[in-house]
């Protein structure tokens, strides 16, 4: 069977930005802002990916990430307590209000945004991205534009161009991917609560041995409970790995069933055997299961792990990265939730702005997830500080070679762009 189809034109822009995550938001506001005409095609109905349609339940690596993430910050400002956002590398922020100001950052850059736009194919000219190809219920559509931005965290865009990519480690095993929720009913006291279930060492092991009194083995052995309200009593809730291929529909969508019957059964579980889960409460679970692990698409560098080790920095280091590798684990019998080799602590590294262009497609940037790198760095970049800086890095590169008519492969100097 043959299928053709029409495409209609959708328009020429100067900057095409694929994947309204958090590096997608930052490189189309980091774009427009420099005055280039910015599209953001986003496959969701929000802005911030797993941020936002993940429910993601804490933000890592927050330090020292640029003026712009300053500035996003001092957005959102409060938490959903109306509390000061800490000085801290690890803290939650609220979902809803991230939506909101990643629109209104997007609408006041002057950027376009398009919602429940799939990109699905991309027509190329040797190594040029021409045009990219999406459907939805506007119908089969095409934009064309100077230069595109692969910020889909899986790295759709690259994949579809032809481009190079890996996945997974040697053997090609990736990360569990997690369904997260959100809860409430849990009384919140700081001394007895705070000190057995969340902030401490053992909040995780004391989680898991009142899920196992209930009688069940969660799939994840590290359960994760943090206070996304102490007001509200809010929490964001993490109990499951999955182990299908985040790049199959079919494994997704059996992985998101699978899921959230576990964090109902687990809910129940907790519910039934008292104490403090008396009263739980699954509030919302997220409407897209978090993918740990997609397709890291070849740059002109590759983030290696001897570079974390080694802690390196670059004469075109554009973000430095402080989080620790930290793999999941890749077996579903492991008892841990980790594969501990892994989760060590290194010097703060930086990652390159090589690391951020294409290999293969000459006008195709990267952000976010689908950077360049190795299965094990990019367990530490994946995270969100670095995740928005390679956005606002890749957005303002986009814009420099638009406006200087270059290619990002002439690798300008920091200094002219940033
Ligand atoms: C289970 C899990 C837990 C995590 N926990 C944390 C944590 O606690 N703290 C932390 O800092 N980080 C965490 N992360 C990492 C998190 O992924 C990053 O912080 C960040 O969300 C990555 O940003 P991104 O923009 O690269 O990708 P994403 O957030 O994945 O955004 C990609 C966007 O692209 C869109 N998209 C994808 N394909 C297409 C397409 N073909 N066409 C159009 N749009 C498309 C998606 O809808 C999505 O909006 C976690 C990740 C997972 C999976």
């Amino acid at each position: 069977m043959v299928i053709t189809r029409e495409y209609k034109f959708g328009g020429k822009y100067d900057v095409v930005v694929c994947g309204g995550g958090p590096a997608g938001v930052a490189a189309a506001v980091s774009c427009a802002k420099r005055g280039k005409r910015t599209l953001l095609l986003e496959a969701g109905g929000c802005l911030g990916g797993f941020w936002t349609r993940g429910l993601l339940t804490w933000l890592i690596d927050t330090f020292d990430k640029g003026d712009f993430w300053d500035e996003v910050m001092e957005r959102l400002e409060k938490n959903a307590d109306g509390k000061k956002l800490p000085s801290i590398s690890r803290f939650t922020a609220d979902t809803e209000k991230t939506k909101l100001e990643f629109e209104r950052m997007c609408k006041e850059s002057g950027a376009d945004i398009l919602y429940h736009t799939f990109v699905s194919d991309a027509i190329t000219d040797h190594r040029m991205l021409k045009a990219v190809l999406t459907e939805s219920k506007s119908g089969h559509v095409y934009y064309e534009a100077s230069i595109f931005i692969d910020s889909t965290g899986d790295g759709d865009l690259g994949y579809l161009c032809g481009a190079a990519y890996e996945i997974g480690n040697e053997d090609g095993k990736t990360q569990p991917m997690s369904l997260v929720a959100h809860v409430d009913g849990v009384k919140i006291d700081k001394t007895n609560y705070d000190s057995r279930y969340v902030r401490n060492k053992e909040a995780k092991g004391n989680i898991l041995n009142d899920i196992n009194g209930s009688g069940i083995s969660p799939s994840y052995k590290s359960p994760l409970l943090a206070v996304l309200s102490e007001k509200y009593n809010t929490l964001g809730f993490m109990v499951n790995h999955e182990y299908g291929s985040g790049l199959d529909t079919k494994d997704i969508t059996e992985s998101t069933l699978s899921a959230r019957e576990e964090i109902h059964k687990v809910a129940e579980g907790l519910k039934n055997y008292g104490g403090i889960w008396k009263d739980l409460r699954v509030t919302a679970t997220a409407d897209m299961i978090g993918v740990r692990e997609g397709r890291r698409i070849k740059g002109l560098y590759r983030v290696s792990i001897d570079d974390v080790v080694a802690g390196k920095q670059f004469e075109d280091g554009i973000c430095t990265v402080t989080f620790n590798t930290d793999i999941h684990s890749l077996r579903a019998d492991n008892n841990s939730g980790f594969e501990e080799k892994y989760d060590k602590k290194h010097p703060p590294y930086q990652i390159p702005l090589r690391a951020l262009i294409s290999a293969d497609i000459d006008n195709l940037l990267m952000a976010g997830r689908c950077i360049s790198g190795d299965f094990v760095a990019h367990s530490s970049y994946r995270v969100a500080g670095p995740a928005f800086r390679t956005g606002e890095v890749a957005g303002a590169y986009a814009a420099y070679c638009v406006e200087n008519n270059v290619l990002p492969n002439t690798l300008a100097d920091l200094s002219s762009f940033l």
